[in-house]
Formats: C-alpha cells, sequence, structure tokens
C-alpha cells in the first residue's frame, strides 16, 4: 500500500500532527493507499515556502518558465502508463479512458502553454503622444484546488499556466483521488524545480481545502468543482478581494434536431452521457430530441448503449468502469428511483453491473448505464447535476421548444446540437444559454478556446489567453513621448 506524503518547500513530508486517510480504488473496494489529513498549520508552512520561492521564480523570464513547463511535459510523458494506470486504478475509469485522456491530456496541457506563450507578444497601445505598454506580473502564491473526476488532467490545466505566469501553488488534489498529483510532485521533484515553486497539501476540502481559502497568503483561487463547493468558496475568498475562477458543475444538453445524421448523433450522445461514468462536467445528461425521429434515435441510442462494456477498467476492452465510490453510486441510484417516482421510464440500465470482476458480492462501484425516459424536462432528475451514468431522455416539437427545454437550468457550461445543416446548428447555438456548444461533436478542445460556464456553472474563463490573465496581474504602463507637448 502507498504511503503518500504532502510535497512542502521541496520534502515530502506527513501531516504535522501525523493524522492520515484512507485512499480506495472503487472497482474493488482495496485500500491503495494512505494520504495525510492535513490542517491549517500544514497549510500555512505551504504557503510559507511558496512566498519563499515567489520572488526566484516570479523574476524568471516567461521564456524560461516555458522551457521549464516542456520540461514537465517531457518528464510526465516518459510516465505515461503508470499514470494512466493509477489514475485507472484511483478513479475506476477504464485504463483505455486514463490513457487517452488524462495521461496524453496532462502532457499537453504543459505542452500547449509553454507553446501558446511563445506565440505572445507584449500588448502595446499607441498614442499620438505616448505609448502604453501593458507589463504582466505574477499573482504571487495561488490556490489551486481540483475535483475527483479528471485528477491529474483538471490539475495540470491550472498548474501550467500558473506557473508560467510566474506564481508559485499550492494545491490540494481531492482526496478520493490524490495518487496522479504526487506523482506530479515526484516529478517536479525529480526535475529540480526550485523548492517551494510547487506545493501539494493533502487532506479534506473543509479541512484543507477551507485554510487555503481563508489563508491571507494565498492571492487567488482556482476552483474546480460542485456548485455548492463553489460557493462556499466565493463566500470565503471575495471578501478578501482575492482572484477567483470558478469552474463549476453542469446539466448539459445534447440536442439532436429533425435532419441530424442518426449515426453520428448516436455515437454523439452515448459518448457525451457516459464517458467516464458519466462523470465529466459536459457530459451531456439530457438528451432532447425531435419527436419526428424520437422513436428510430431511442432504438439506435438504447443499442448502443447496451453495447457498452463495462467491468474490469484494467482490461483495454472495458469502455466503462466503475463509479467514484460506492456513496456515489448510491447518489446516482437514488436519483434513479426518484426518477421512477417522477413517473420515468427505466429503458435500460437501472441496476448495479455485477461484473465478473467484481466477484457475486458486487463489491465495486459498478452501475449499469441508465437511460430514462417520460419525465418532464422540469423534473428533478432532468435539472439536478446527477454526474454519473443516467440521462434522461426528452422530445421536443419544434426548435423554439429545444431551446426552451435547453436553457431551463440552473446550469450553463456545455451542449451539443446535432444537425446537418451547419449554419442553423451554429445559429441555434448561439441561443443556448452555455459557455461551451459544439455542433456535431463533443468534447472537441481546442486549448485556445475560453472554457467555463455561465449561470451556476461557474465564473470566469480558464484556456489559451484567458488562463494567462487569470494568473497575472496586469499594469498598464504609459511612457509620454518627451518631445511632444502636454
Ligand atoms: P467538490 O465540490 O465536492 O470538491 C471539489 C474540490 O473542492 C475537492 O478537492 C474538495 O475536497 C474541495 N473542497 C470541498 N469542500 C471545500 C471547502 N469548504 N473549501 C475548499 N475546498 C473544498 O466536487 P467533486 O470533487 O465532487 O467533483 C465533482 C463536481 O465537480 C461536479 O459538480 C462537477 O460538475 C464539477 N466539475 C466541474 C468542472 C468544470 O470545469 N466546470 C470539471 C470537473 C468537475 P475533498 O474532495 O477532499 O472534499
Amino acid at each position: 500500500m502507498l504511503e503518500i506524503k504532502n510535497y512542502i518547500g521541496g520534502v515530502f513530508q506527513a501531516a504535522l500532527d501525523g493524522e492520515t486517510l484512507e485512499d480506495y480504488n472503487p472497482a474493488t473496494a482495496e485500500c491503495i493507499a494512505t494520504i495525510p489529513r492535513s490542517k491549517v498549520n500544514d497549510v500555512q508552512m505551504a504557503v510559507d515556502a511558496a512566498h519563499s520561492a515567489q520572488s526566484e521564480w516570479g523574476a524568471l523570464s516567461m521564456l524560461e518558465r516555458a522551457d521549464w513547463l516542456d520540461r514537465i511535459a517531457d518528464a510526465l510523458e516518459k510516465k505515461h502508463e503508470h499514470i494512466a494506470q493509477t489514475e485507472s486504478m484511483d478513479t475506476g475509469k477504464p485504463i483505455s479512458l486514463a490513457r487517452r485522456v488524462d495521461a496524453s491530456r496532462s502532457v499537453s496541457n504543459f505542452r500547449f502553454f509553454a507553446g501558446f506563450s511563445r506565440e505572445q507578444s507584449e500588448m502595446t497601445f499607441e498614442m499620438a503622444d505616448a505609448m502604453n505598454y501593458v507589463h504582466r506580473s505574477p499573482v504571487g502564491t495561488v490556490g489551486l484546488i481540483t475535483p475527483w473526476n479528471l485528477p491529474l488532467y483538471l490539475l495540470s490545466w491550472k498548474v501550467a499556466p500558473a506557473l508560467l505566469m510566474g506564481n508559485t501553488i499550492v494545491a490540494k488534489p481531492s482526496e478520493i483521488t490524490p495518487l496522479t498529483a504526487n506523482i506530479l510532485a515526484e516529478t517536479l521533484h525529480e526535475l529540480d524545480l526550485p523548492s517551494g515553486v510547487f506545493n501539494l497539501v493533502h487532506g479534506l476540502g473543509p479541512e484543507v481545502g477551507q485554510s487555503i481559502l481563508e489563508a491571507p497568503g494565498i492571492k487567488g483561487i482556482s476552483f474546480t468543482g460542485g456548485t455548492a463547493t463553489g460557493r462556499i468558496v466565493a463566500r470565503t475568498a471575495a471578501p478578501m478581494f482575492k482572484k477567483l475562477s470558478l469552474e463549476l458543475g453542469g446539466k448539459n444538453a445534447t440536442i439532436v434536431l429533425k435532419d441530424a445524421d442518426l449515426s453520428l448523433a448516436v455515437d454523439g450522445a452515448v459518448r457525451a452521457a457516459f464517458t467516464n461514468s458519466g462523470q465529466v462536467c459536459l457530459c451531456g445528461s439530457r438528451i432532447l430530441v425531435d419527436s419526428a425521429i424520437a422513436e428510430e434515435f431511442t432504438k439506435r441510442f438504447i443499442e448502443k448503449v447496451n453495447s457498452i462494456s463495462i467491468g474490469n477498467p484494467s482490461l483495454d476492452e472495458t469502455v466503462m468502469g466503475s463509479v467514484i465510490s460506492p456513496e456515489h453510486l448510491e447518489k446516482v441510484e437514488s436519483y434513479i428511483e426518484l426518477g421512477l417516482a417522477e413517473g420515468g421510464t427505466v429503458l435500460t440500465g437501472g441496476t448495479r453491473a455485477m461484473t465478473g470482476f467484481t466477484g457475486p458480492d458486487g463489491v465495486g462501484a459498478f452501475l449499469r448505464p441508465t437511460v430514462v425516459s417520460g419525465l418532464s424536462y422540469t423534473s428533478r432528475c432532468a435539472t439536478e447535476e446527477i454526474f454519473g451514468p443516467m440521462v434522461t431522455l426528452h422530445t421536443f416539437d419544434s426548435e423554439e421548444e429545444a431551446i426552451v427545454m435547453a436553457n431551463h437550468s440552473e446550469y450553463g457550461l456545455a451542449g451539443s446540437v446535432w444537425t446537418k445543416d451547419l449554419e442553423r446548428g451554429r445559429n441555434f447555438a448561439t441561443k443556448i444559454d452555455t459557455g461551451i456548444v459544439w455542433v456535431n461533436t463533443w468534447l472537441h478542445r481546442d486549448l485556445r478556446t475560453p472554457f467555463g460556464g455561465v449561470k451556476n456553472s461557474g465564473v470566469g474563463r480558464e484556456g489559451g489567453k484567458w488562463s494567462m490573465e487569470f494568473f497575472s496581474e496586469m499594469t498598464n504602463i504609459c511612457v509620454k513621448n518627451p518631445d511632444s507637448p502636454e
């Protein structure tokens, strides 16, 4: 069993009071690691270490820091399989997904920000008698708090631009999935990243997370997680005037118009619904289909869902693994019961998957991909974030109705529209209140684009120049030409 430590000031160390927490593999229910149950003193130690490192790290040029990002990308790439296996074990996700998304995209995050920064030039604004130069400096020490669904991918999405812009970091991964954050810390240590630039403090959200929010020495918080926690983050950090980026929950619609290419739409809707067991904030958990094609779409959709192979996450052929924990399994099951109580019909799934792998006791947290129809688009199941392998299916009779249904949500993170008419799709997309809309695709990401949500899905944008802006402060330096009259 692994004994994970905090990484503070370049040293791997236990929590100051020695307390630990257990980390489980949700597919087997085995305890695979212990992690420090850190408290406010551990966080303060990390903040002090980050402060000591700030001036030297912030004084490097952006190009020098971009070289660091490339070195980190190269080192992580060498550990690709190790990262994928660790992430799969810690989350219960299939190894193929962990390789394709978690391990690969974590490397890409570092590589992308390194390359992107080299394409940027200093912003200037010329006047008749003066020149304005926009100078960027680091925010200082920033707190990075991340969830369990894409652990290293989401952490690296923040670490890369934070380092690039000259900040020092105190990071807290979800205590449910701490292992790949530890691999990142080991990698930075092996690369001799200056001590204190990156600090990792493990533990519980209300203890370590809250201490990060409250630490006066932390000047910015980039948080990805649930909307309820986001409210706590905003409530705590906003009165201290910390810079805040909040990437929160979603209840995204997959909208299939009458003229959609059905094969494409069915494949896309299944992928959007059940990738990572539906535990991606961008997952399409409400499927809205034009009633003219609903019968054919539903038949093909259910066939495709039934072909998903669920089971041992470490097998190459497995498409869906477990959900994140037995508690989360019960939460999703409670929504299936609610769906029935709200008058819905389970078209497929709805029960635990007793895969050969989990054995007769069904110890792993496996749930069959579940599709519920017959619910109102205003029902709780169709409006609350479930974040698991359960989707609801609804029909509409006109584009106007589809837009009303899609927008009937407190969330506004993402969505997808399926139509052969690209102009129609693009136009339709402008009417949906979300941060991201895909037309005829899903999770197709260009890292230069703005990423984030509206309504209760978050505040601010990350990605490309938006990340660079979040992780820096700008000073406008106006230089007057001495030869020009006042
Ligand atoms: P949580 O909000 O429960 O946790 C997110 C992080 O916040 C964890 O590290 C958690 O620690 C920590 N945390 C909990 N309480 C506090 C606190 N009081 N102060 C500071 N930090 C705290 O989310 P989940 O981990 O359950 O992740 C799932 C959620 O994340 C879903 O709602 C999903 O939609 C959202 N998400 C959003 C994304 C986006 O980009 N918009 C992307 C991915 C997920 P601990 O785990 O130890 O409790």
